[in-house]
């Protein structure tokens, strides 16, 4: 209260611990200095045993703006601080709610364009590199929406952090299922196509069973049906994923590790992992170009997993020397723009209707 007098502010208790104060500021630049004077300020009440004292600040420089909202931005940021045992004060951070308040924003369109069949897959080809032909490809979500195609990393992570994401990807695999059974039944012969499982999804369903039923309602080998396991999630909780991702196999699905080199995962954790096939993460090859000696690394990488019996598909591979120098160091696969961009399913069907790239 005192600090907030000082600075022709308002302070109010209450109960508890808590505090809420607003006063008005020139300009709203200085939170930090702001911040660590109240904690400073609060720290000085030499904290009594069983008061803990927090308090949500809001700072305006419109001083029109009503008490009734500047209470409640400070009622916010003291949500920020309640019982966080290091930090006592917070100030609302307009910025920081205004992009929370578009992220709900966009989980809502997400959820409406999911019931309104907004999202869809893009099909990227992978390619042997020995004969330059498609072997199988991965199915890339797309959210078409407001026509644009809207790209994953705008909403992925979103709906990671709230688990909305395993609706979305049931509904990836099952629309995979779907368009391979049509396939089949316009008289094309298929090809393996990968989907991405995200390491919230291991907690929502048993993924095993899950997949066995869904290419048995849709009538489908499961040879036909690949399954990309980020690295991270092989890290998370490692029993657990490693049982999953075994009676997956079990079931005869072929499992990636997607991603292999990006976290902190070491060469000597595959060793301790189940997996078919390694997809060396993209960065591997970027740094190939700039970094001291990475070939080193990319040569390791690839003789182990093959010592280990995986083959090895290397991601973003974009430009003819990359492809050269894997081919050289015996990598097994490429996916990446150099061959082919992802693109919608009515272009794949056109590859494999030609047939003359495809590698049966
Ligand atoms: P990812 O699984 O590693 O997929 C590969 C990403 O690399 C794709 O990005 C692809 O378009 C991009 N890519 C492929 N070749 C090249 C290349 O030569 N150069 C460059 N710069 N990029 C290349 P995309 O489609 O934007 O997807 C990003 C990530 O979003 C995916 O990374 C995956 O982690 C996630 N994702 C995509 N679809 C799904 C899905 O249905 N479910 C879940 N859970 N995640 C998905
Ligand atoms: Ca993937
Ligand atoms: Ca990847």
């Amino acid at each position: 209260a005192r600090v907030a007098v000082a600075l022709h502010g308002v302070a109010g208790y209450l109960g508890g611990d808590n505090f809420v104060i607003a006063f008005p500021v020139q300009d709203q630049t200085d939170r930090q200095t702001l911040t660590e004077r109240f904690e400073r300020e609060l720290t000085t009440y030499d904290v009594a045993e069983g008061f803990a004292p927090s308090a949500g600040v809001v700072v305006t420089d419109d001083l029109t703006t009503s008490m009734a909202i500047l209470y409640d931005r400070a009622l916010v940021a003291l949500q920020e601080v309640k019982g966080s045992y290091t930090k006592h004060v917070a100030i609302y951070d307009e910025l920081r709610h205004e992009r929370e308040r578009e992220n709900q924003m966009l989980l809502i369109r997400a959820r409406e364009g999911l019931s309104a069949h907004e999202f869809a897959f893009y099909l990227q080809p992978k390619v042997d590199i020995q004969t330059n032909k498609v072997v199988s490809a991965e199915a890339l979500v797309r959210w078409i929406h407001g026509g644009e195609v809207v790209p994953p990393f705008k909403f992925i992570g979103l709906m990671e952090e709230t688990g909305y994401i395993y609706a979305l990807d049931r509904y990836v695999w099952e629309a995979v299922c779907a368009w391979q059974r049509s396939l089949v039944n316009r008289g094309l012969t298929p090809v393996p196509v990968s989907v991405n499982v995200s390491r919230v999804d291991f907690y929502f369903t048993d993924l095993a069973e899950h997949f066995a039923q869904l290419v048995d309602r849709y009538d489908l080998p499961t040879s036909l049906l690949g399954i990309e396991v980020t690295e991270s999630a092989y890290s998370e909780d490692a029993d657990f994923v490693n049982d999953v991702i075994r009676r997956m196999q079990g079931k005869g699905f072929v499992v990636y590790m997607d991603d292999f080199g990006s976290g902190y995962s070491s060469l000597n954790m595959l060793r301790s992992v189940s997996v078919d096939v390694l997809k060396m993460d993209k960065g591997f090859i970027d740094q190939a170009s700039t970094d001291g000696d990475p070939d080193a690394i990319i040569s390791s990488v690839i003789s182990m997993a093959h010592r280990m019996g995986l083959p090895v598909i290397s991601e973003g591979v974009e430009t003819e020397d990359q492809r050269d120098s894997l081919r050289a160091m015996g990598c097994d696969f490429v996916q990446g723009y150099y061959y082919y961009r992802p693109m919608p399913v009515e272009e794949f069907e056109r590859i494999l209707r030609e047939g003359d790239n495809v590698e049966r």
